[in-house]
Parts: C-alpha cells; sequence; structure tokens
C-alpha cells in the first residue's frame, strides 16, 4: 500500500509543473531572430521595452549571446561593433546600449549573458564537485545554468522582463538557448511567457512582391525546437499587403493582429512610434495576460523626434578614430551626438576620419570647415600619430575638442610634445621606453597577465575643481562617470601641466588619479579619461556632449 501511494505521488510530482517562486508574478518575453543576422532584435526589444515602461511596468531587457567568449571586451569591434560598458563595470554587447538608451536604466552584468559566462560558471561548479559524481552534459545543465541566469533577474522586482535570444534560430551555437526556452515557456505556464520572433520578408523587385516563404520556415524550424511563436514581426523594406499577412498568421500560427509589420525606418528612435500605431504592446500584455488601460506615454520620446527632425543649426564634427569604416565601432558617440544634438535642436553632421591616413600635410585640407572635433578611444598604436596631429590642430587653430579616453591621452602626449618640448613623449602603451611617460600604466595594472574583465571598469567617483570649465558644464562638484582603460595620466606632470595651462580639472577623490583635462585659453578643448557617451540617454543626453555641440555652433566655420 505504501509503495502505492508513493508511486502516486511520485507520479504527480513529475507530471505537475514545477511553480516557479518569485515575489511578483514576474513575466518573461523572448525575442528570437530568424532568417538573417542583423534584423534589429536589439531595437524591436529597445521599442517594446519602452512602450512597456510608458504603461507603467518595471521592465529590463537582457542580451544572451552565444559565442565563446566570456564576454565582448576581448573582440575586435570590427568584428561585434563597440564594447558596452555598464555602471557596475561589466563589458557587453552594444544592444545594451539600446537598451539603456531607450528606457533611460541601467543595466548591469546580468543583463549581459554569453555562451563563455555559462560553460564557465557550470565547469568551474564541476571543479569543486559541485555536481556530486553526475555527468555534467549540455542537457539539463548548461540549460539549467542559462535559465537560472535569464530568472536571477526576477530578483530585482521586474514586471517584465524581455530576453533577447542572440544569433539565428537554427544556428549550432544557439540550441542550448532556444530549448531553455522551450522548458521555460513550459515550467512557467500558460500567459507567463511569450516568444516574439523577428523575421525578414525579402522583396523580390523581379516580380515586385514580399515573400513570406523564408519566415515561414524559420517560424518552422522554432517549432521543431518544440517552440510557437506568439508574435511575428516582420521587418521589410515595404508595406505588408493584406494577403501577404493573412498568409503569415496561416502558415505560422499566428492571430492576424500578431503579425507586425517593422517598415525600414529613417531612424532607428521612430521605431516604438511605428509599432505603437499597430498596438505592438496591447498584443503583448494580451499574451502575457497582464491589464493596463494605460496608453503608452510617449510624448517627450515624440517631442525628441520633433526636434531631431526639425533642427534650427547645423554643426559638422570630425570624429577622428581608427575604426572608421565601421561605425558600429563608435556606436554609442554617434548616438550621442543624436540625443544632445535634438536637445539643442542642432543637427550634427559627423565626418568620420581616419587617423591612420592622417598627417601634417593632409591635416588642413581634411579639417577643412569643420565646427568641432573629438578624439575616439582606442587600443594599440595604430594611428596614433594621426591622432596626435589632430590634437595639435584643434589646439593651435582653436577648434572646439573632446578627447575621450585614448583621446585625453593623445592630448596630453601632444601637449607634452609641442608645449612642453618633450618631444619623445609618449604613453608608455606605444613605447615601454618612453623618456616622458606623461601616459603610463596604472598601479593596479602592473601584475596584470590576462587581458580579459581586467581594466579599470565600471563607473567611479570624480571630484570637478570650483571654476572650471567642467564644473560649469555637469554643474556639481562631484560626478560618476564609466572608465574602460588600463592607462592613466601620470601624476608626476600634474604641476607642470597646470603651470603651461593643460589644467587636470577633475581627481579621483580616493586615488587622485587624473580624470579630466581642459586647456585655458580655448574656446573648448577637454580630455576626459572616462566615457561620457555610455550615459547618453534620449530621455537624459549628455551635457558634454551638449557643450561640445554648444561650443562648435559657436566656432561655425565656411
Ligand atoms: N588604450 C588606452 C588605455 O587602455 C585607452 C583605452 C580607451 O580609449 N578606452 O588606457
Amino acid at each position: 500500500m505504501d509503495t502505492l501511494i508513493c508511486l502516486v505521488i511520485q507520479i504527480r510530482l513529475t507530471l505537475h509543473k514545477p511553480i516557479v517562486m518569485s515575489k511578483k508574478n514576474t513575466k518573461y518575453i523572448f525575442v528570437t531572430g530568424g532568417v538573417t543576422s542583423s534584423l534589429g532584435k536589439g531595437i524591436v526589444s529597445a521599442s517594446l521595452g519602452l512602450l512597456l515602461k510608458s504603461r507603467g511596468f518595471n521592465v529590463t531587457i537582457q542580451k544572451l549571446d552565444p559565442y565563446i567568449n566570456i564576454d565582448p571586451g576581448t573582440l575586435n569591434p570590427y568584428e561585434h561593433g563597440e564594447c558596452y560598458v555598464t555602471e557596475d563595470g561589466a563589458e557587453t554587447d552594444l544592444d545594451l546600449g539600446h537598451y539603456e538608451r531607450f528606457l533611460d536604466s541601467a543595466t548591469s552584468q546580468n543583463n549581459n549573458v554569453t555562451t563563455g559566462k555559462i560553460y564557465q560558471t557550470v565547469i568551474e561548479k564541476e571543479r569543486k564537485g559541485d555536481f556530486l559524481g553526475k555527468t555534467v552534459q549540455v542537457i539539463p545543465h548548461i540549460t539549467n545554468e542559462i535559465k537560472r541566469r535569464i530568472k536571477i533577474l526576477a530578483k530585482q522586482n521586474y514586471d517584465i522582463i524581455i530576453t533577447e535570444i542572440g544569433g539565428t534560430v537554427g544556428d549550432i551555437e544557439s540550441l542550448p538557448y532556444i530549448e531553455s526556452v522551450r522548458q521555460l515557456k513550459w515550467e512557467l505556464g500558460e500567459n507567463n511567457s511569450m516568444v516574439i520572433h523577428l523575421t525578414l520578408l525579402p522583396y523580390l523587385a523581379a516580380s515586385g512582391e514580399l515573400k513570406t516563404k523564408p519566415s515561414q520556415h524559420s517560424v518552422r524550424q522554432l517549432m521543431e525546437s518544440g517552440i510557437q511563436a506568439d508574435v511575428l514581426v516582420c521587418r521589410t523594406e515595404h508595406k505588408i499587403p493584406k494577403e501577404q499577412r493573412a498568409k503569415l498568421a496561416q502558415f505560422c500560427n499566428v492571430a492576424l493582429e500578431n503579425v507586425i509589420e517593422c517598415k525600414d525606418l529613417e531612424t532607428i528612435y521612430e521605431v516604438p512610434i511605428y509599432l505603437q500605431k499597430q498596438d505592438f504592446d496591447d498584443v503583448v500584455l494580451k499574451e502575457l495576460d497582464l491589464k493596463n488601460d494605460k496608453e503608452a506615454d510617449l510624448k517627450d520620446w515624440k517631442n525628441f523626434l520633433k526636434r531631431y527632425r526639425n533642427p534650427k543649426k547645423s554643426v559638422e564634427i570630425g570624429l577622428v578614430g581608427k575604426y572608421v569604416s565601421l561605425q558600429d565601432s563608435y556606436k554609442s558617440i554617434a548616438e550621442a551626438f543624436i540625443h544632445a544634438g535634438a536637445d539643442l535642436e542642432t543637427e550634427v553632421r559627423i565626418r568620420w576620419i581616419y587617423s591612420g591616413e592622417l598627417t601634417e600635410e593632409n591635416a588642413e585640407e581634411t579639417f577643412a570647415g569643420l565646427d568641432g572635433m573629438l578624439i575616439a578611444p582606442g587600443f594599440g598604436d595604430r594611428g596614433i600619430e594621426g591622432k596626435i596631429t589632430a590634437a595639435k590642430y584643434a589646439r593651435e587653430n582653436k577648434i572646439p575638442l573632446l578627447g575621450i579616453c585614448l583621446g585625453m591621452q593623445i592630448m596630453t602626449i601632444e601637449f607634452a610634445r609641442n608645449v612642453l618640448g618633450y618631444k619623445k613623449a609618449n604613453s608608455v602603451e606605444f613605447d615601454t621606453g618612453t623618456p616622458e611617460p606623461v601616459i603610463s600604466l596604472m598601479e593596479e595594472q602592473k601584475n596584470v597577465v590576462h587581458k580579459g574583465g581586467t581594466m579599470r571598469l565600471g563607473a567611479w567617483k570624480c571630484a570637478l575643481k570650483p571654476n572650471t570649465a567642467l564644473m560649469e558644464i555637469y554643474g556639481s562638484r562631484n560626478i560618476f562617470e564609466r572608465h574602460r582603460h588600463r592607462y592613466e595620466f601620470n601624476s608626476e606632470y600634474k604641476e607642470e601641466f597646470e603651470r603651461n595651462g593643460l589644467l587636470p580639472s577633475g581627481l579621483n577623490p580616493e586615488t587622485g588619479l587624473v580624470e579630466t583635462l581642459e586647456l585655458k585659453d580655448h574656446p573648448f578643448y577637454i580630455g576626459v579619461q572616462y566615457h561620457p557617451e555610455y550615459k547618453s540617454t534620449v530621455a537624459t543626453p549628455h551635457p558634454l556632449f551638449e557643450a561640445l555641440i554648444k561650443a562648435a555652433s559657436q566656432n561655425r566655420r565656411p
């Protein structure tokens, strides 16, 4: 009899779906991609996040990346675009930048997970003996770890977690993620999670048609993994005709109103409005059984778009960098100019300048007509001398210049060489034996062997000196800005620089590290060791970018 009862209990336990405990009933949205990569899952996720946040929900967005690197910090920006740094010092995918820029709320270490991180955790556990002799396998150990990383965000009391799965459905490396989504969907139960599948409707010019077949196939591929897409978001160059919509609904098992069109638009910032017009947020709330009568309040967003589209002035800024063939490498900088420019009703045109070909001889011609300049962050010695030429040109010709991270270090080297007369001054990053190491390796970096995750990262406090340009720009004494570097201004030169007019105006209050430099008797010549671009959002444009644009407007050159 006892055995029978036990058996019944056991069967009931196995049949019953595990209950997921969380303080709130957090809802989960998974965003997958089909047909091809680069469809803009990040923008669609960020837009949805914004719509839901505007309706009063507490939302966060997470990105799962199927590559084996622990984080994109070690990836060449040519391959993966810019590495975005969070407040708590995570080196992450550039999509997190979109999430922050759209939602105006900070992401963290937990918002970006890679296959590298998943395996690292599982292998460390295995070495500790945590699996008690079990064979460690993709299923269940890797998928369990993926699920844990998704659910971990629920501890922060979010109403909705949007999880974007990197890559394209069908990729071998995405399989464990897709399987984890399948399991979670089942475990969470009806209406607690949903899958949005972003797909492409290619346009065949010869027949003048949008084709639905690739989307049907990718939805079917998802179904082979046990997942039915609940909503289709279709990237398309043209409006989707009624018949095609009906076809997609019928052959992909989704309700007609759940087929959402995402046409190519002039700017990514129009996407939330475009999706809202199709009641995308209502469709999602219905799937998640969330009741909310409030309409998404996009007043400020629309106001930003209006100002962006109707500028009263225009400036041209030269962006000097070494990755100029790929604008994704400086994504946050370009977006920061958009936010600040819109706020000031100023169109900011960026002239991308490749520092590798810049010389004293072609400087005049290269910089002709620029109203302002920015020297970009970077690593390694390619294009360094070109950047030094740019700093010299801006200093001598009184062109507003903002130097970010490596940009500030370049301004330091240029000043040391051409004003202080230390002809061989350099950063030890480029010349380990330089007699004048004006930029040196940070003390805590001296014993660092591994490249990954070992830089000075995340937000650090900086105290600005009173009566300085930076203090006036920020309007506050203490600021927090995000860092990502190994080298720093060599404090031994502090007084000499100050005496000669390049003032260290912001210092880390604990360590005394020089975080900012500004030149006297120049309309705007500012270098910052941190990355202001990471903190710029649509709702909160960055004061430094605004100040540069204002200075450039006053410097308009024919
Ligand atoms: N390469 C420089 C350093 O490590 C600057 C880094 C950067 O621009 N992010 O200090």
